[in-house]
């Protein structure tokens, strides 16, 4: 392990902490960072994957399952299934193997042809990842929607996709995709599992079409570019988008689980997010399977006592799981962790949001190890920067590019182009260099917005950072989200942070508010922790606590309390909303809004 050499705190002002030998229960995978992105290459990841037999191509289930299944991890638990009523299911990699054969027969049975889109709305059941398992066996394309979406969210998504078959339950069927078929001409077939009653064209009831098929299955030849998987955005900034990822991001998302989560063969993994967003497939299905460790899928949504329990009594060694989560089991102090047995877990990791440095910090007086956050996106298939196990962490940095990602602060020039910025900590827009596996392969049917990311090599994440001396990068903002005040370019993630430090503070999210005077006024929206009263002095503290912390420049000069936040499905604020919903501006669209909000 090497030493990083991190001196400057950077953004937050917090300590660096340190790693050594003596805070990690395991060597890292990435012991020397320094070394492995010199050494790098993305030809030499994918050969720690298999490829189909015979040279046939890649295909992301046979690196997941059947090397496994076929090898020596045949009878090891793949996925450890807990139901929302205390049910529980092993499903070994054998298992898994001879599911995803039957579902793939069961496609092709049907008629369904390579190429063609199998949209999954349901739960976390286990024929969830059975169908995006299988639809991937068959050469189909797996589109995966959240279960809570709405009628209308459903229909938009599989018309973009060009839905061909639906695997959901027969409740979900008649509440949501019934009145909506007609929208969908192109819906063939429907499989539905479980219990209940449903009338429609095409339904087939999943237990007979694949409980009947045949365990037998040969992966067919598969280019890496054969288009694998259709993700929806999170519509955190607008109408989501259909990001086409292929077969190749298998090498990405392999790599990324090793070196970003540090998965080792004995690990008990958890990734809480549904697959209906890309990290619940990269992380809740695909890496953690080609890197045959265990997974958990959980069926029940958030409830600290539930998820206590589950990392507690299942020994969970590595957790990845969101800010969102975090800052509610924030809510509940310190001791939220005292008194049950965590000596399991040797590695905690967030993303989706930016990670406050409060909460990483807050990791180590409740776990007695840090939260690692890491950034990505829907559009880059798998982590891009990330806090790595065997370096130091600065709090409120999303850390540093995996070895084989070249990530960049660009300026926009006049004429078009770009150019980078080399001095350390100015702020400009995130950029990647084309080119690792699992890059989108386009937004499907959005050509011209795909081509709007683009400029030169660069890829253009529309995210705002700075990356200081030690080559860490501190995220800003949303280009969207950023406020412009008085000449300053003002970041909301750094006002919001340290509105959280107060400890009267359970959640803010932060606005540009057109002012005639500074062009846009800073505006907070703070939800408070238990205890604490939202009144006219408890503003004024706050207001107080900010300018103390930021200066009359960035501090906000309004706050307005509230019970919640509005929030994607996937647990980002939804900034765009509180703005639009402030100015008395159209909402847009709100597919992906949490319904307590709606
Ligand atoms: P849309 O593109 O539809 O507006 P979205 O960008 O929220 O939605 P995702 O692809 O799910 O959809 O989220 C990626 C974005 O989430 C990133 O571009 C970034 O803004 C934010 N994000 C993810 N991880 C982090 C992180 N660790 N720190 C800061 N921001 C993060
Ligand atoms: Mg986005």
């Amino acid at each position: 392990m090497q030493e990083s050499g991190t001196s400057d705190p950077g953004l937050s002002g917090y300590p660096v902490i340190r790693k050594n030998r003596e805070s990690l229960k395991l060597p890292p995978n990435l012991g020397d960072y320094e070394q492995e992105r010199a050494s790098f290459s993305w030809d030499k990841a994918r050969t720690l994957l298999d490829g189909l037999p015979d040279g046939r191509g890649l295909n992301i289930v046979h690196e997941a399952v059947d090397r496994h299944a076929l090898g020596a991890n045949a009878g090891k638990v793949a996925i450890r299934w807990l139901g929302k009523a205390g049910e529980q299911r092993d499903i070994t990699y054998r298992e898994l193997y001879e599911e995803t054969n039957r579902f793939a027969n069961a496609l092709k049975a049907l008629g369904v042809k390579p190429g063609e889109r199998v949209f999954v709305l349901m739960g976390r059941l286990p024929e969830l990842y059975v169908a995006m398992l299988g639809t991937l066996k068959a050469g189909c394309v797996a589109s995966p929607l959240f279960s809570a979406f709405g009628p209308e969210p459903i229909a938009v998504r599989m018309q973009l996709g060009d839905g061909r078959v639906l695997v959901t339950t027969p409740k979900l069927y008649k509440r949501k995709v019934a009145a909506i078929r007609e929208q969908v001409p192109g819906l063939a077939h429907v499989l539905l599992v479980g219990e209940g009653e449903a009338e429609g064209e095409g339904l087939e009831r999943w237990d007979r079409a694949v409980g009947n098929a045949s365990a037998d299955f040969t992966i067919a030849p598969t280019d890496p570019e054969d288009m694998a998987l259709l993700h929806f955005t999170s519509g955190t900034t607008g109408r989501p988008k259909g990001a086409i990822h292929v077969h190749e991001a298998v090498v990405a998302h392999h790599i990324t689980g090793r070196y970003a989560l540090d998965l080792h063969d004995e690990d008990i993994f958890w990734c809480t997010a549904d697959p209906g967003w890309v990290t619940g497939t990269s992380y809740g299905i695909i890496a953690p399977l080609t890197n045959g460790v265990t997974s958990i899928v959980a069926e029940a949504e958030f409830d600290a006592e539930t998820w206590f329990g589950i990392l507690e009594r299942e020994r969970v060694s590595v957790w990845y799981t969101a800010p969102t989560a975090i800052r509610m089991i924030m809510r509940m102090g310190d001791d939220v962790a005292r008194g049950r047995d965590l000596s399991a877990l040797r590695f905690m990791a967030s993303v989706g949001e930016p990670l406050n440095p409060e909460a990483v910090i807050w990791g180590e007086q409740a776990f007695g190890m840090p939260f690692h956050d890491n950034w990505w996106q829907t559009e880059t298939g798998g982590i891009m920067i990330a806090n790595f196990a065997a370096l130091d962490i600065k709090p409120g940095s999303m850390g540093r590019p995996m070895p084989g990602i070249d990530a960049a602060i660009l300026r926009r020039l006049e004429n078009g182009g770009v150019e980078t910025i080399d001095e350390p900590m100015v702020e400009g827009e995130l950029a990647l260099r084309k080119g690792w596996p699992s890059m989108m392969r386009g937004y499907l049917h959005e050509e011209e917005r795909y081509r709007k990311c683009f400029i030169g090599d660069w890829y253009l994440t529309g995210d705002l950072a700075q990356r200081d001396a030690d080559g860490y990068f501190w995220f800003v903002g949303r280009a969207d989200d950023v406020i412009k005040s008085a000449g300053h370019l003002i970041g909301p993630f750094e006002v919001e942070s340290a509105l959280i430090e107060h400890p009267a503070v359970a959640e803010a999210a932060v606005i540009g508010k057109p002012d005639p005077t500074v062009g846009e006024m800073v505006k907070a929206f703070v939800t408070l922790r238990p205890g604490y009263e939202a009144d006219e002095a408890m503003r004024r503290e706050l207001l107080g606590h900010a300018r103390k912390k930021l200066g009359a420049a960035v501090a906000p000069k309004e706050i307005d309390f509230r019970e919640n936040l509005p929030k994607t499905r996937s647990g980002k604020i939804m900034r765009r909303l509180l703005k639009a919903r402030e100015l008395g501006l159209p909402e847009g669209d709100i597919s992906t809004l949490e319904s307590d909000e709606k």
